[in-house]
């Protein structure tokens, strides 16, 4: 019984990563259905908190797997890793908000160093595309050193500046309506707060949340240290 039981926690446990990563619980009770079919066990459904019987399940999860069940977006969306700097087998790093570098726009690139203000100065960060109102994560952890406003005299653009001294690294994180406060220490990958639409200033920008990170001072391109990976659920171990 224990080997059983241990391989359909397992399972589930995949499964969960899996359509975690791909968005949504919708999925997740469908591939969930796909466990009790594979297992015959039926107290999966009830843990993962599905008032349907199995038979409907299975019934849905006789289609096929493999395609069937993915959103068409995620062959895009890759998962995003961060660089482990101090060598402690953890990353340092990671994407405020989970999505591309801004591409190309009426108003210029995201990507570092990229023109600005017709070529007289370099863009000192990179842009993350964002949905107004999404969670912005903390790329490093740290403490709040400051919340100060992206713009002189326009209190609607706010960024957070995170600050880690062990580790040399500073982030700052634009256009973010902050859930912390000045001298908050900060956990890697948790919420800072909301983006805020950059449409009443930029009308036709692509939304975005703008990073700074520097390594004692000096500006550091986050594309560097913030990886992109397109890879099956076998290596998502550790996504949540
Ligand atoms: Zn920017």
């Amino acid at each position: 019984m224990r080997p059983t039981l241990r391989s359909r926690a397992e399972l589930v446990n995949l499964i969960h990563r899996r359509t975690h990563a791909l968005g949504g619980p919708g999925l997740l009770a469908l591939a969930l259905g796909a466990v009790v079919l594979s297992v015959g066990v039926a107290d999966a459904a009830a843990r993962a908190g599905s008032s349907a019987p199995a038979a409907p399940l299975l019934q849905i999860t006789a289609a096929p797997q493999q395609g069937a069940a993915q959103p068409p977006h995620t062959a895009e969306e890759p998962t995003w890793d961060g660089v482990d700097l101090d060598g402690d087998g953890a990353p340092d790093f990671a994407n405020p908000t989970g999505r591309a570098p801004r591409g190309h726009d009426a108003f210029g690139d995201g990507y570092f160093h990229a023109s600005r203000d017709g070529g007289t100065r370099p863009h000192e960060g990179v842009d993350y595309d964002s949905r107004a109102g999404q969670t912005v994560s903390a790329p490093i952890s740290g403490f709040v050193s400051k919340i100060g406003y992206a713009y002189p005299g326009d209190p609607r653009f706010k960024y957070v500046e995170i600050d880690n001294p062990a580790l040399h690294i500073e982030a700052r994180v634009f256009y973010v309506d902050p859930v912390v406060e000045v001298g908050n220490s900060v956990a890697l990958g948790t919420p800072i707060g909301t983006a805020h639409s950059l449409q009443a200033r930029y009308g036709g920008i692509t939304d975005h949340i703008h990073l700074e990170l520097a390594e004692s001072g000096r500006k550091i391109d986050a594309q560097t240290v913030i990886l992109a990976r397109r890879e099956d659920a076998t290596m998502m171990a550790g996504m949540n």
